[in-house]
Formats: C-alpha cells, sequence, structure tokens
C-alpha cells in the first residue's frame, strides 16, 4: 500500500515557509489505518513493550492503538500544564519554535521497556526531549516510531543511540 499517497501537503502552515504533513487524510482511510498500524505492531510484537510512550497530540492516536495491540501502558507526553498530577519537564526545539514536554513522575518505572511513538519526525528535537524524560525515570527506550519521516531534515542523526523506524520517507 502506498501509504505516501494518503499524506495530505499543506503549504504556510502553522507557519509561512512550512509544508505541513497532515495525516488525518490517512486516518480517515480505515483500510489503511488498519493496515499501517498492524505493520507498526508486529515490530514489537516480540519486544516485551511496557509502555508506549506517545508525544502530543497526534502521537495520542498511535500510540493508544500500538498499546492496545501489545497490550501494554499507554503514557502521554503532553505540553506544559496539561497534565494533573507531579510531572518532571524537558525543554525542546521544534522544527517551528521551542517548547517544553512533561509527563507523570510515576509514569515509568525503573527497567520499564518504552516504545516512543509520534506521527513524524522533523528534526528530532521533540523525539530526543521525551527520550530523555523516560530516561530520567529510569526507563529504556526500546524505540521510537514515527508514522512518517522527513529524511531531508537528517532529524535521525540527534537519535543515533535508539532503534528508529518511520513507515514513511519523503
Ligand atoms: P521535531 O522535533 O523537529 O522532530 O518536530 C516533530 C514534531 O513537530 C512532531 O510532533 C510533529 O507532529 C511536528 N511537526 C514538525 N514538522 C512538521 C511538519 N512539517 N508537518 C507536520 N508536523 C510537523
Amino acid at each position: 500500500m502506498e501509504f505516501e499517497k494518503l499524506i495530505r501537503d499543506v503549504p504556510d502552515f502553522p507557519k509561512q515557509g512550512i509544508i505541513f504533513k497532515d495525516i488525518t487524510t490517512l486516518l480517515q482511510d480505515g483500510e489503511a489505518f488498519h493496515r499501517a498500524m498492524n505493520l507498526i505492531m508486529k515490530k514489537y510484537l516480540d519486544a516485551a513493550i511496557d509502555k508506549v510512550v506517545g508525544i502530543e497530540a497526534r502521537g495520542f492516536i498511535l500510540g493508544g492503538v500500538l498499546a492496545y495491540k501489545l497490550s501494554c501502558g499507554f503514557v502521554p507526553a503532553r505540553k506544559p500544564g496539561k497534565l494533573p498530577s507531579r510531572t518532571i519537564r524537558e525543554e525542546y526545539v521544534l522544527e517551528y519554535g521551542s517548547n517544553v514536554l512533561e509527563i507523570h513522575h510515576d509514569s515509568i518505572r525503573k527497567g520499564d521497556k518504552v516504545l516512543i511513538v509520534d506521527d513524524l519526525l522533523a528534526t528530532g528535537g521533540t523525539a530526543l526531549a521525551t527520550a530523555k524524560l523516560v530516561e530520567k525515570l529510569g526507563g529504556e527506550v526500546v524505540a521510537i516510531q514515527f508514522l512518517i519521516e522527513l529524511g531531508f531534515l537528517h532529524g535521525r542523526d540527534k537519535l543515533l543511540k535508539y532503534p528508529l523506524h518511520s513507515l514513511i520517507v519523503f
């Protein structure tokens, strides 16, 4: 299946000069969504994952499905001020601006095997911040999984110490 054809390019969103890769056109296609998630999930069936960490907001959609399919826990990595209990935080740089990510301080146990999931790898700052949060809590980042990788931004170079997989590469 040519998943890349189901990704919509939206020029100048959310800022001038950015070509936003819109995954809603893939998500709304039931067969494509199902097949994409099955393909991704199969890689981790034997990895004994304890927690999937999904990055706000589109990582929640993919991460929730994966956690369900892998029968493991789901942990949201959220923008500041959104999580209700005590959090730890990490600052990071985006393709368009900078931000902070937080996770609950008790969401990951020492030695937990963690799969990090997001919709898209651009410069890699978001995923790296998430990996640092997981490691601060004593978790082991088993892999980082994206639906889309913007290869020309070389975000992967920031994440060399982690196994990294993407379903679609532009
Ligand atoms: P980065 O930290 O640069 O790898 O940015 C990745 C994060 O920003 C992901 O959570 C993406 O959802 C979002 N993002 C960055 N660039 C784009 C883009 N061109 N299209 C869609 N989402 C993007």
